[in-house]
């Protein structure tokens, strides 16, 4: 499942569409964006964790549930361990790419 931003929470910062490394959103200021390429997501995370108003949501397929990821079990460069996260985000995308 893409993500899903809930509009009634959005305060249009843009920050989901310029962390997206995927480009999945457009954006235009007046709106909350839209997910414009669904199909691009790989499920990084990266716009649940940074979205300032917790607008956005990501159901990940069953398969990932079995993989660390930042979308599910939270950002652990937070607590310092950036290479914990690198190596998440590099096996979920070596799974997506198969
Ligand atoms: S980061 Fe959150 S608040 Fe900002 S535009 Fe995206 S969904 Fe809206
Ligand atoms: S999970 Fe990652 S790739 Fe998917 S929309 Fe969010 S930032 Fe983009």
């Amino acid at each position: 499942m893409p993500p899903i931003i809930d509009k009634n929470l959005c305060a249009h910062c843009g920050t989901c569409y310029e962390v997206c490394p995927q480009d999945v959103f457009s954006f235009d200021t007046k709106e909350p964006p839209r997910v414009a390429y669904p199909e691009e997501c790989w499920y990084c995370g990266a716009c649940v964790l940074d979205c300032p108003e917790e607008a956005v949501s990501l159901k990940l397929p069953l398969p990932l549930h079995i993989v660390p990821s930042p979308a599910l079990y939270g950002n652990p460069e937070k607590e310092g361990d950036e290479e914990g996260f690198k190596k998440a985000a590099a096996f979920t995308r070596s799974i997506i790419e198969d």
